[in-house]
């Protein structure tokens, strides 16, 4: 692994890579780093680096929550160790690398808080299980001009929703996610203004479940800079005014045995691909506990509103909350998913998909 950091260390450095954000997200769903300077790659590929075990307690206004036992104290470090493998040079901040983090005890042991690990935990599980998930994100959120009060009072673009139109004013930037995603390794399954007050929405395809989150968190970070650099600010938040749709971070998911897709066909799903949907079904609420854990996430889940507000499933049926989506004669078994339409962005994008699976 020290050899691999090395040498990814010296090509960055020898292209004017300065440092590397080592990335996770906490269990608001906000992400975390601490930069290291290129020349501390290979050293924290090994060692990690240090960070508060708080973090496990923080909440969404940066303060730490103290009423948990074990947890509330200043005391204590965790190791955060960069995933070499993920690690990519920032197209829209291009003295900078980005790599997502593992965190571990201080010793070098698992450490039960760490998200991307219990993902990890849960893919191992299916995997002795014979099943094979593949996961994909869909991202909403809002535009504003850089320095505005909101997106309500000077949103970024005036619709109308899905046309051509509303995203003429946008043209640079929505050039600079194309490029960008493409560059740092992101594909995108397609870009459009969405119904929602100055909304746009990408996809992220299809992927292994911790590849699927560690996307969520680079597409994050590659949509800021790219905000940034053409005079905008975004908001993933969960609403960002009570007239408007909110924006959602649908997960959709497949699962696979002896590589078949268990929820293929072009009707509805059967056998073990039925339990799975029963299974999310049956355990909606808790789901949704995780994967629409703010209170404006609860806001979003209206009636009307395609955010998945009844507890049923339906096929195509886009106010399911699971709306199963079947692999037709045109687009292959392959295609077959379920997508889960509560998921958002507060919710932490591991901790969302390791409660799916
Ligand atoms: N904006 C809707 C939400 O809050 C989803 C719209 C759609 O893509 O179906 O989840
Ligand atoms: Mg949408």
């Amino acid at each position: 692994m020290t050899k691999a950091a090395s040498a990814a260390a010296k090509d960055l450095a020898a292209a004017g890579v300065g440092g590397v954000h080592l990335a996770w997200a906490d269990n608001n769903g906000i992400p975390r780093s601490r930069i290291i300077p290129i020349a501390g790659l290979a050293n924290a590929a090994t060692r990690g680096v240090g960070v508060t075990s708080l973090f496990a307690v923080f909440d969404s206004h940066d303060a730490i929550t103290f009423a948990h036992t074990g947890l509330a104290t200043p005391s204590g470090d965790v190791r955060l160790v960069p995933v070499i493998e993920r690690l990519r040079r920032l197209a829209g901040q291009p003295a900078l690398a980005w790599a997502p983090g593992r965190q571990v005890a201080a010793d070098g042991s698992p450490w039960p808080y760490c998200q991307r690990g219990v993902l990890e935990r849960q893919v191992g599980l299916a995997a002795e299980r014979g099943l094979e998930f593949k996961a994909g994100y869909e991202l909403e959120f809002a535009v504003a001009p850089a320095g505005s009060p909101g997106i309500v009072g000077s949103p970024g673009h005036p619709g109308p929703a899905y046309s051509p139109h509303a995203l003429v004013p946008l043209d640079g930037f929505v050039a600079a996610l194309l490029h960008d995603f493409a560059a740092n390794g992101l594909e995108i399954g397609q870009l459009h203004a969405e119904y929602g007050l100055a909304q746009i929405e990408l996809s992220l395809p299809a992927t292994d479940p911790v590849s699927a989150a560690d996307d969520q968190l680079l597409a994050r970070q590659t949509i800021h800079a790219a905000a940034h650099a053409h005079g905008l600010i975004v908001s993933f938040a969960p609403m960002v005014g009570l007239e408007t749709a909110g924006n959602g971070w649908h997960l959709h998911t497949s699962v696979r045995r002896k590589g078949r897709n268990l929820l293929a066909g072009d009707g509805v799903p059967e056998g073990e691909g039925a339990a799975y949907l029963a299974g999310l079904l049956r355990d909606l609420p808790a789901l949704t506990a995780v994967t629409a854990p703010s209170v404006p996430s609860t806001l979003r889940l209206r009636p009307g509103f395609f955010a998945g507000a009844y507890a049923f499933w339906g096929v195509e049926n886009r106010e399911a909350p699971l709306r199963y989506v079947p692999g037709t004669a045109l687009l292959g078994d392959a295609h077959a998913n379920v997508e889960l339409k509560t998921s958002d962005a507060s919710a932490n994008p591991y901790l969302a998909l390791a409660a799916v699976l």
